[in-house]
């Protein structure tokens, strides 16, 4: 693979501090633009990045002065990848695209885009082909991919086998989210210290919708949303990474025994296991058996955190199954999951 020359958008913030380090010693990319908003800009990174990440910033990445978030700035990357807070991210990605600039995002504002791919690779890869599809240039060179939030992650992950296996129905999930989803410096001490906070703005509506784009079906030029409902209820907890979701699902063909459901698990397969991506987990969704697992202390790492753990497999009372489910937000639920998106594209010729 060809070594590709990288832009990283909103670079200051939690989920920009998590792709430096991840792309640190990355084989195919490599940052050579940092952006943020225009109190960083102009700053080298060192000074301008409250760094919150539990190793060393990269030496080179320090002394890398950040540029404003404008294409120009960016005129040397083969592509970008945006945490980009978003209030703003409207505005700068599509400045990016209509520009040539291919941008893999973290934001919200287009994964509801008609041509635009809500893209996890184990679940939908052949949603990445939309991206031939979009408008912003001419020649379509450039164009926005982006990837569910960190909740939809390790919901539509999870659904995956279920679905392919007895078709959902109906889904209720609590999400249990960690302080570092909402940014730095983030809830305040006072809200979440030995509590709970039961209410996050925006959030359900985003859980409510994502997944059933991410296991829809590719139509020609769109997504076709696969028909299955979700209540959602997110909640705010005092642990630092990792969101942990109770989830009950109603199947249209019910398994017959609770190790049919959990067979469905074992059997499934990694669509894009033979590709060798770099950070592809080698299981990307694992079926915990012991009571006590997953939990965001144990399990939210595995696998470089790009593992969605499922547990508490089990026959409900009132809907099929119940089982819970966890995955890292800031990694597999945004900057570990653009990357392992940005290489599907590479890998599928997509990238040039
Ligand atoms: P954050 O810590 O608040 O970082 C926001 C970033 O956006 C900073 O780099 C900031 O730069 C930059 N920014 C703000 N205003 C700007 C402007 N006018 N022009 C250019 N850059 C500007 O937020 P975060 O938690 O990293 O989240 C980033 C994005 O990822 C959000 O869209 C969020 O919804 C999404 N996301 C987050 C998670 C998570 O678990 N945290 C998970 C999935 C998705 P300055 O430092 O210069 O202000």
């Amino acid at each position: 693979m060809q070594t590709f020359q990288v832009g990283v958008l909103g670079a200051t913030g939690a989920v920009g501090q998590k792709f430096v380090r991840l792309l640190e010693d990355h084989p195919w990319f490599k940052i050579s633009v940092l952006g943020a908003s225009e109190r960083s800009a102009g700053k080298k990174y060192e000074e301008a990045a409250h760094w919150i990440e539990p190793t060393e910033m990269p030496a080179d990445t320090a002394k890398m002065e950040v540029a404003e978030c404008e294409p120009e700035a960016f005129s040397g990357v083969d592509f970008v990848f945006s945490g980009l807070d978003s209030s703003v991210a409207e505005g700068i990605e599509k400045s990016f695209a209509e520009a040539g600039i291919p941008v893999i995002s973290n934001a919200k504002n287009y994964r509801m885009h008609d041509q635009v791919p809500l893209l996890v690779p184990e679940v939908n890869p052949d949603h990445a082909d939309l991206i031939t599809k979009q408008t912003f240039t001419d020649d379509g060179s450039g164009w926005i991919v982006t990837n569910p939030n960190c909740v939809s992650v390790p919901l539509s992950m999870s659904l995956k086998p279920l679905h392919d296996a007895f078709e959902i129905d109906e889904v209720i999930v609590t999400s249990m989210q960690s302080t570092s989803g909402a940014g730095y410096p983030g809830v305040p001490s006072l809200d979440i210290v030995a509590n709970v906070v039961p209410y996050i703005g925006g959030e359900e509506p985003k859980v409510q919708t994502e997944s059933t784009k991410v296991l829809g079906s590719l139509w020609d030029d769109t997504i076709a949303f696969n028909d299955f409902t979700i209540q959602a209820t997110a909640v705010r907890v005092p642990t630092i990474e990792g969101h942990l979701l109770s989830v009950s699902v109603q199947l249209k063909n019910a398994p017959s025994s609770i190790d049919e459901a959990k067979q469905a698990y074992t059997d499934w397969d990694n669509p894009i296991a033979s590709l060798d991506l770099p950070s592809s987990p080698e299981n990307p969704i694992k079926l915990y058996e012991k009571n006590r697992h997953p939990q965001p202390r144990l399990h939210a790492d595995r696998e470089g955190g790009m593992q969605t753990a499922v547990g508490r497999l089990r026959e409900g009372t009132v809907m099929d199954l119940g089982y819970v489910t966890m995955a890292h937000n800031t990694i597999r639920g945004a900057a570990g999951g653009a990357i392992l998106n940005g290489e599907l594209l590479a890998a599928k010729g997509l990238i040039h």
